[in-house]
């Protein structure tokens, strides 16, 4: 017998990114929307062709979006802010657009909705924003249309929508006298470091909004019905964190309204983790079935045993076995294990499915080259699809590849630098002699189109090694000679050669393999290539220390050093499929580490280890989090274990939200910190004011997504407000992230105004 299987979701971007493509020549006005619109449904025509040639026994529906399914599900409700005014002469198409970019034709620029992480992967959904006095205004025909597309495909159909309660979850309320700060810092999402909240909305006033939404559900689920829909898969993903009692009685309240008396049938769709202690709340939820990922259980947890035990018998249970978030091939013999035990309680109540949407995997394996050493080893989002079907119809195989995929581990002891903070920065202090409140950048200037013009030509072939060396060094050289002119005190190299903060590395360390095409969408229309790490990690060579090298025989002034930390390495690269993140993450750090003492001895005395990243691989539960900390904190150490008592390691990150985790910040010992603010306003520096911090700090004084040159007050404000809890001589002055997406003459006005500011600040610190 075969088992009905069904997927979350497939990635939206295409095989060859043509999503990506598409809207960025309709949002440059190259394309009309039809023509988009056209090119938007071809992606969206492969992806159930995908299906339908694997042999998938649903037809998933709904999951494809043009930016964002949180996003389009907010602009179909209705929920559309007020300084969106305009968008009322839009069509649903543009509307999403618009609050997403913050800008559309012949609408006034607002700002755009904020962004977050997508619980802990890498895609950023847009938080949608409800007025304390919302009403919705639900219209939900091209969700109807998309159906009327599906159904020229005579196959049975499964409809996703996001669920009532996560996309309250999700949402938060704003109120117009925040409205305008919004507005104030109109931010484009240009950059990895788009989003400052870094947990979840979740806020509890969000749910007096059920009464209002549960109608409208009703109605989309009678729609649905009536053109023939046979099940709807209610994503309800806040099912498996740590949930407040308010919203565990309101899933019962909801669901308890929204149940079914025709053919249609739910089912709730959880994942990214086991249901936890929500188990008996979701599967006793009145619906047809229940959707489980069990690729993140923890070794012998057995967690979807106990969902079989206490599900009622008359339920279906929707197994996500294939794990959504891997590029790893299935261990398809040991997951047969699970299915026919599972069968045997279930018998046709089970279905097969992925563990979660295959967004978050590279769309095909087929068009790449696979080094021998990991050939046959993996599977992105199509293979994915070839496993699950294998694996229902009992069609599987041995592959002898997984079997031998450990390598030799080493276990690694972490090691951390000797000397106190204090006995440290008094070294240091004395050894660089820099002024009060020194002034630096966080490491990259412009990456201009000459730079990318002359990498993408020596990827060719086209330009030599030595061209493209000489071409790199006569950009160091121009961002050495700025830098001198602007008076800054302590210089970067500019990272011309990097293309990306991870991938640079991944290329040059031992252990990973970069894809060539294994695009993944981050948020909108961009896309990120994350590595894979594929053996264990090591350094065959120096990485970094010929460019610094050269940047500091340029000038007088001390240039930094500037890595990539191990945590964002690992966070923003897909992990091993055997090795714990734990053991990756120190290799990683040895890496760094060694890196360090070889930029030491080239002469390099500051050195910046980027963690951009470090808290985002925190796990969704707070009980998983202390051990996370906890490898994360000693991996940082690791690599400045190296760094002798004078030689000062700066650290940075992009973001503010320090209050949950500012021990943890504070334990990482980095001698200076460099942190976003500009946007967060002074909330962050209150944290550090309440909590304390020993070392030393520089909060960015101004947003660097801004192309606008920021005001002096702004920027002296920061500093002003973080005197107040920092001593003057552990204050740093900098922007609040890297210049890589500026371009230079918005750069020069900007540092222009900084070295004023600072050198004004100065003098009144020196005067009193
Ligand atoms: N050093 C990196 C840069 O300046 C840091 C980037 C980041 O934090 N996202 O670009
Ligand atoms: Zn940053």
């Amino acid at each position: 017998m075969t088992i009905q299987t069904h997927i979350l979701g497939y990635p939206r971007i295409g095989a060859k990114r043509e999503l990506k493509f598409a809207c960025e020549a309709y949002w440059k006005n190259e394309t009309s929307q039809t023509e988009f619109l056209e090119k938007a449904y071809a992606v969206e025509a492969s992806n159930w062709q995908a299906q339908i040639d694997a042999g998938t026994s649903l037809l998933t529906v709904g999951d494809f979006v043009l930016y964002d399914s949180i996003l389009t599900h907010a602009v179909r409700l209705g929920v559309i802010p007020a300084r969106f005014h305009e968008a009322s002469k839009l069509n649903q198409i543009d509307q999403q657009f618009y609050l997403a970019r913050g800008r559309a034709p012949n609408c006034s620029d607002v700002a755009a909705l904020e962004m977050t992480k997508w619980f802990d992967t890498n895609y950023h959904y847009l938080v949608p924003e409800l007025d304390s006095a919302q009403t919705f205004n639900a219209d939900f025909s091209e969700l109807y249309a998309q159906v009327d597309r599906a159904k020229t495909l005579k196959q049975p159909l499964k409809v996703v929508v996001p669920g009532l309660l996560t996309f309250l979850y999700l949402s938060r309320i704003v109120d117009q006298q925040q409205s305008s700060e919004v507005q104030d810092h109109h931010k484009e999402h240009d950059c990895e470091c788009g989003h400052e909240h870094a947990e979840l909305a979740a806020d509890k006033a969000t749910l007096q909004f059920v009464d209002a939404l549960i109608p409208i559900y009703a109605k989309l689920f009678d729609e649905l019905s009536a053109r023939g829909v046979e099940y709807v898969q209610v994503d309800e993903p806040i099912l498996v964190l740590d949930l407040a009692p308010e919203w565990q009685a309101a899933f019962e309240r909801v669901y308890h309204l929204l149940q079914r008396r025709d053919a249609l049938k739910l089912i709730i769709t959880t994942y990214f983790e086991t249901l936890g202690e929500n188990l008996n709340l979701a599967v006793n939820l009145p619906v047809a079935g229940l959707h489980i990922d069990i690729s993140r259980e923890k070794a012998g947890e057995f967690f979807w045993k106990k969902v079989i035990d206490q599900l009622p018998s008359h339920k279906i249970l929707s197994l996500g076995v294939i794990n959504g978030r891997s590029v790893w091939a299935s261990d398809l013999v040991k997951l047969d294990e699970i299915v026919q035990t599972a069968q045997k309680t279930l018998a046709d109540r089970l279905w097969l499915s992925t563990g979660c949407s295959l967004l978050h995997v590279p769309v095909d394996l087929s068009s790449e080259t696979v080094p021998s050493n990991i050939d046959g080893k993996l599977a992105f989002a199509r293979q994915k699809l070839d496993e699950l079907v294998a694996l229902a119809s009992g069609n599987i195989y041995v592959n002898e590849k997984l079997s031998k995929a450990a390598e030799h581990s080493f276990d690694l002891v972490a090691q951390s630098r000797p000397e106190a903070f204090e006995i440290r920065f008094k070294a240091q202090q004395e050894k660089f002699n820099l002024p009060l409140i020194p002034t630096t950048t966080i490491g990259s200037f412009p990456q201009t189109t000459e730079i990318r013009a002359a990498r993408a030509a020596w990827n060719k072939g086209q330009l030599s090694d030595a061209d493209y060396e000489t071409a790199m060094k006569k950009e160091i050289a121009y961002a050495i000679e700025q830098q001198v002119a602007l008076g800054l005190d302590v210089l970067v190299h500019g990272e011309a050669e990097r293309t990306d903060m991870v991938e640079y590395f991944a290329s040059l360390l031992d252990g990973f393999w970069l894809s060539k095409f294994g695009w993944v969408q981050s948020y909108g229309s961009r896309c990120v290539r994350p590595p894979i790490i594929v053996a264990d990690i090591s350094r065959p060579n120096a990485m970094t220390v010929k460019w610094i090298e050269y940047a500091n025989s340029l000038s007088d002034k001390i240039v930094k050093g500037m890595l990539t930390g191990p945590v964002t390495i690992l966070n923003w690269s897909f992990p091993p499929a055997h090795r714990t993140r734990r053991e990756v993450c120190l290799q990683l750090a040895e890496a760094i580490r060694l890196e360090v003492s070889d930029l030491q001895t080239a002469g390099v005395e500051i050195i910046q280890i980027d963690e951009a990243a470090f808290r985002e691989g925190l796990p969704l539960r707070k009980a998983d989090r202390p051990e996370y900390w906890d490898w994360a904190v000693k991996s940082f150490k690791h690599c400045s274990s190296s760094a002798k008592l004078d030689t000062q390691i700066h650290t940075h990150m992009c973001y503010s939200d320090f209050k949950d985790c500012l021990a943890e910040i504070t334990a990482m010992d980095a001698d200076v910190i460099t942190i976003e603010t500009s946007r967060s306003g002074l909330q962050l520096l209150e944290v550090f004011h309440q909590q304390g911090y020993p070392n030393a700090i520089g909060p960015g004084v101004y947003d660097i997504h801004s192309p606008r040159t920021p005001s002096s007050e702004n920027m002296r404000s920061v500093i002003d407000g973080a005197l107040k809890t920092i001593p003057a001589e552990r204050l740093w002055v900098n922007p609040d992230c890297g210049l890589k997406t500026r371009n230079w003459a918005e750069t020069k006005a900007a540092l222009t105004e900084l070295v004023k500011m600072a050198k004004e600040i100065r003098k009144e610190l020196e005067a009193a």
